[in-house]
């Protein structure tokens, strides 16, 4: 495989931008070699500035369900274009997918657009503590909300020790207030609420959890959540960034029965444009400015091309989408794991509506402790052999593999003959070298 031109660019962007990348896991740190840059995307398929194509995994980390750059959105988009890309003022195509969002959504009796998930969640925290007057949240380990302050935090030695920063530059303060527990685990969250009477706002949680690979929720957790918020006079917010759109229409709130009081939202809402959305109960919607005084804003927020990519890609989820989509799912999943027993490579696959994440271990994967179980190296090498043969998976072992419209029958199929030949890579230690 020829990566010339990738590794000369990438060379040259580490002069400019840090790690030569907008956003760490491009980087294939955690896989080894360099990343590769990208020239175009269409349908399934991934081309990189050598000439190389890929059948992707990735999909932009999610937003793509339609594919990449399905025909339709781009006519939308380029005649919304010549209409002007930003007003800075209220449009039309705010209200419709507000609206279209409650309709498939309807525990966001309000919503608030904004321009990416970190946004949407930083933001659903500061409502959830105005509206409660507490400060500490509640957050699972091996769950990602975006990068603002107050998630890049992680147990310490204990479930109920305060949180420690996993970054420098977040302040004590900001670590302070966030608790940690184990997902999956309600007798945790229990012991934080025990411990902390009267002073957690909110609990964040990611219904299906997608950022430690993919772990589904168990039976009882999230209804056992909404129990417990309840109980406790604390909200319940879900961080569908990932769920929402994905594991059904209405998101895992319709999947799963549980009516969270805020939700956040992010990638496929915005059809591979920037977007994320915030929204839910109207007595807590209406506290945000300038129906309230919770300050919140955003100069490109709603703009009509974010707008217009959202409605495109809401509007083309088919009921028969997702029955498609979960088919081809499970299709590759058992591929995977058939293929890596006849290599003898010990996998466990967790598949979930779209989503999967084969997991280099033993033990099934129902938390973070044994998700983290899971060879990194091993999943390296298994990468490096994928590239090789024409795929593209998430270059690292702790995250989701998309599936969208665009991908079929023959190149799930493709996928499985390479993982044989790249478990057989893992199997004998080696990888195809580059
Ligand atoms: C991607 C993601 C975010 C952050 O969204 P950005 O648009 O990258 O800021 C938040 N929560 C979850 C669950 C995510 O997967």
């Amino acid at each position: 495989m020829k990566t010339s031109r990738s590794s000369k660019l990438f060379s040259r962007a580490q002069r400019i931008l840090p790690g030569g990348v907008d956003s760490p896991v491009r980087a294939f740190k955690s896989v080894g070699g360099n990343p590769l840059f990208i020239k175009r995307g269409y349908g399934a398929t991934l081309e990189d500035i050598d000439g190389n194509k890929y059948i992707d995994y990735v999909m932009s980390w999610g937003p793509l369900i339609h594919g990449h750059a399905p025909r339709g959105l781009i006519k939308a988009l380029s005649a919304a274009a010549r209409f002007g890309t930003s007003y800075g003022a209220p449009s039309p195509l705010e209200v419709e997918l507000g609206e279209r969002v409650r309709k498939m959504m309807p525990s966001l009796e309000r919503v608030r657009f904004v321009s990416s998930g970190t946004e949407a969640t930083m933001s659903a925290a500061r409502v959830a503590r105005a509206a409660t007057g507490r400060d500490k949240i509640v957050k699972f380990e091996g769950c990602y909300h975006g990068h603002a302050d107050a998630f890049l935090v992680k147990a310490g030695s204990g479930a109920l020790t305060l949180g420690t920063p996993t970054s420098p530059g977040v302040t004590r303060g900001a670590a302070g207030d966030t608790l940690i527990a184990g997902y999956n685990d309600l007798a945790s969250v229990e012991a934080l609420f025990a411990a902390n009477r009267n002073a957690i706002a909110t609990i964040f949680v990611e219904p299906i959890a997608g950022n430690m690979g993919l772990v589904p929720p168990a039976a009882g957790f999230l209804d056992g959540l909404r129990r417990l918020c309840d109980a406790h006079g604390a909200l319940l917010i879900f961080d569908e960034v990932i769920s929402g759109f994905r594991a059904a229409p209405g998101g895992a709130q319709a999947l799963f029965k549980v009516r969270p009081d805020l939700t956040c939202l992010g990638k496929i809402i915005g059809g591979g444009l920037p977007v994320g959305a915030y929204g839910g109960r109207t007595d807590l919607m209406e506290l945000v400015s300038p129906a309230g005084p919770v300050y919140q804003a955003g100069t490109l927020s709603g703009n009509p091309l974010a707008m217009t990519a959202g409605l495109w890609c809401l509007e083309h989820l088919k009921p028969s989408l997702y029955r498609t989509l979960s088919a081809l799912t499970t299709r590759l999943a058992a591929g995977l794991a058939e293929a890596a027993r006849s290599a003898n490579v010990p996998l466990q696959v967790n598949a979930f509506g779209s989503l999967l994440t084969p997991f280099f271990t033993t033990q099934p994967v129902r938390d973070f402790a044994s998700a983290t179980s899971a060879s990194a190296e091993q999943y390296g090498r298994f990468f490096r052999g994928m590239l090789e043969r024409g795929v593209y998976p998430p270059p690292s072992q702790f995250e989701a593999w998309f599936l969208s419209a665009a991908h079929t029958t023959r190149a799930v199929d493709k996928t499985i003959a390479a993982a044989r030949g790249a478990f057989d890579d893992v199997a004998k230690g080696t990888s195809a070298t580059r």
